[in-house]
């Protein structure tokens, strides 16, 4: 159990410049961002992960698992470029990533449609593909450099006290370890003990949503471009996003009585109720809903009715408004999670720093959380070389604050435009429907305004 001591003396037996608690996405890419930088790489650095990572990241890239994993991400042009900067895209297993030019969302209640395009606006990838790919760019530095990045996993901080003497963060590790820093960086997600230590207050709430995914192939093997498809219901959206050779992962985000129900559900029950979800209209889902719950033996037979009565509908021209339906899904990589809005007040205080979901959650709607965490870390790294080449300590505030500054506004608008997607889609009521079609109809036909979404989808517009 991690616990606050706000203040202890002891006999420090390891001093780092730098300790990065999390050995995630964020923590990971910073670590490599660090010893890639000319100016930052004699910086004695250690990185502490709870879980056990080296070796189940060396074997995802020496043996690939022959499926895909269910948490797969969307990452923009912008951290693609970040990952190419520091070396470490070419390590992932590319074979395993898809990028698409097209994500068209359209709304479950009215059918407004829009269509965001740009070549490569996003690119699928496993977390995994992620942090072994950084781990494995890390291996590559380290085995050039004296000053090597240290990783200890399989430990847990367990304490995080300032040293009486220097003021410094000093660390105890459940392995007994003590490690004292000038720097605590914490890139260790949404419940952050580096966060506890430091004080800092994050605000937000509970989606009262979770994100339900899972990995499916779709049922016909036609030639169709890579798309991202995105279907708002009111009870929150299902995205299937473009796995390769005709995989697909979804995220169906939706109340926990539905969750509940869909992990519920047997695979084949389940895989029905995906392609009823994206076709279906919002009466009938109730209705199938209802059936699903009451664990009704019509259940199959009653969506498959309904499935072929909509394609029976559907002009041939229309076919390509929606996605193919899925016919086979991945077995097991069903699971859910809960999704949140925070946003700490701070993300520096005198020798601490957040990164990531220690810094901010939101929700997985357009696919932006990781996203900011590659850009926090951009935006640090900068901050820290500036402070290392002008001789300034990079514990200071002075040396951190350019960090805050830069980054927190442009997360908050972030996290405020997606909050507001959800809030204006988390409902029937006519008179808003009619509104949001309105708008995503006008907004669809006006070029440069959708021209600047899609540079913000990508991570190529700053404003
Ligand atoms: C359903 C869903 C879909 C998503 N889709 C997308 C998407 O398409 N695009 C996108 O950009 N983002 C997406 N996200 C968000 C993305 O997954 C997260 O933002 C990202 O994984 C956070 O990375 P992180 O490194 O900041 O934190 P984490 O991945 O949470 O890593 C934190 C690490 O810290 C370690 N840790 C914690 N406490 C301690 C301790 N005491 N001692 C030692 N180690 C500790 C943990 O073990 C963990 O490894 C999605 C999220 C969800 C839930």
């Amino acid at each position: 159990m991690f616990q606050v001591i706000r203040r202890f003396a002891t006999s420090v037996s390891n001093v780092a410049d730098i300790v990065i608690i999390g050995g995630g996405p964020a923590g990971l890419t910073l670590g490599t961002a660090l010893k890639n930088s000319p100016v930052t790489k004699h910086l004695k650095i250690h990185l502490v992960e709870g879980g056990k990572i080296i070796e189940p990241l060396n074997s995802f890239l020496e043996t690939p698992p022959p499926n895909y994993l269910n948490r797969v991400v969307s990452l923009t042009p912008s951290t693609i470029g970040f990952l190419d900067s520091i070396g470490a895209w070419s390590h992932f297993n590319q074979e395993r990533t898809q990028s698409y030019d097209d994500i068209v969302t359209y709304d479950g209640v009215s059918g407004a449609r829009m269509n965001f395009e740009h070549p490569d606006i996003a690119t699928m990838v496993e977390t995994t593909n992620i942090q072994a790919g950084l781990l494995s760019r890390l291996n590559e530095l380290n085995s050039q450099q004296e000053v090597k990045l240290v990783i200890q996993e399989d430990t847990k901080v367990t304490s995080i006290a300032k040293d009486s003497i220097t003021q410094w963060p000093t660390l105890k590790l459940s392995n007994g370890d003590s490690l004292t820093c000038r720097l605590l960086v914490g890139c260790d997600g949404y419940n952050s003990p580096v966060r506890h230590f430091a004080g800092i207050e994050s605000r937000g709430w509970s989606y009262n949503r979770w994100g339900v995914v899972a990995t499916f192939k779709f049922a016909d093997t036609e030639f169709r471009f890579p798309t991202g498809w995105q279907r708002f219901l009111p009870t929150g959206p299902l995205a299937l996003l473009p796995l390769p050779n005709g995989y697909t992962s979804m995220v169906w985000s939706t109340t926990p009585e539905l969750a509940e129900m869909l992990l519920s559900l047997d695979e084949t029950e389940f895989l029905s109720m995906v392609n009823a979800g994206t076709r279906l209209s919002t009466e009938e889902l109730s209705m199938i809903y209802d059936l699903a719950k009451s664990k009704s033996p019509d259940l199959l037979e009653q969506i498959q009715w309904r499935l072929n009565l909509f394609a029976g509908k559907l002009k041939p021209a229309d076919e390509e408004n929606f996605p193919l339906q899925v016919s086979e899904i991945v077995t097991g990589s069903r699971a859910r999670f809960p999704l949140k809005l925070s946003h700490a007040d701070t993300y520096v205080e005198d020798r601490v720093a957040l990164v990531g979901d220690a810094a901010h959650t939101t929700h997985p709607l357009a696919g932006q959380g990781l996203n900011m965490g590659q850009e926090d870390v951009k935006s640090l790294v900068g901050a820290l070389e500036r402070a290392t080449s002008r001789g300034l300590d990079i514990g200071n505030s002075l040396a951190l604050e350019p960090y805050f500054s830069e980054r927190w506004p442009q997360n908050h608008v972030l996290l405020g435009v997606m909050d507001k997607i959800h809030k204006i889609y988390s409902t029937d009521f006519a008179p808003l429907v009619a509104a949001r079609s309105f708008g995503v109809d006008v907004l669809n036909s006006l070029g440069p305004i959708k021209d600047f979404m899609v540079g913000r989808i990508s991570g190529n517009s700053k404003r």
